[in-house]
């Protein structure tokens, strides 16, 4: 299956800088802001800087150094975010039944309170 990149979604533009962020980490192929309607105290969006729709995307087509850049990218602001005592959570949407709103790759980094079973209906 081949991956259709719109490269007017909102983090192309971000990435652009067509639109502001609060940058919370840039390195070469990454780049981490805080999530503009967060739903924990940390909430911090990971992003790659390459085309990439989302995590299956990513990971077929991405060079190592992408894919090295970026998990270490999040690794370092589970660091920056002192995720790591009271726990945390990493989440990716894709597609139509993963309800992703913005088609350019992105995990979210969740922490600061206790955030409940990992799924909800509805
Ligand atoms: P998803 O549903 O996984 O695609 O999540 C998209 C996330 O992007 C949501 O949590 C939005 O709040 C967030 N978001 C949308 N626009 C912006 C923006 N301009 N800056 C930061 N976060 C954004």
């Amino acid at each position: 299956m081949g991956y259709a990149y719109d490269d007017q979604n909102i983090f192309a533009k971000i990435l652009r800088g067509e639109i502001p962020n609060s940058t919370v980490l840039e390195t070469e192929h990454s780049l981490a802001f805080r999530d503009i309607r967060p739903q924990a105290p940390t909430h911090v969006l990971v992003i790659p800087k390459g085309a990439y729709v989302c995590f299956d995307h990513f990971a077929q087509e991405a060079t190592e150094a992408e894919i090295v850049d970026y998990v270490r990218a999040v690794g370092d602001v589970c660091k920056m975010e002192g995720v790591a005592e009271n726990g945390w959570r990493l989440i990716s949407n894709a597609g139509e039944n993963g309800v992703q709103e913005v088609p350019h790759l992105h995990v979210h980094v969740l922490a600061g309170r206790n955030l409940g079973r990992m799924l909800s209906r509805g």
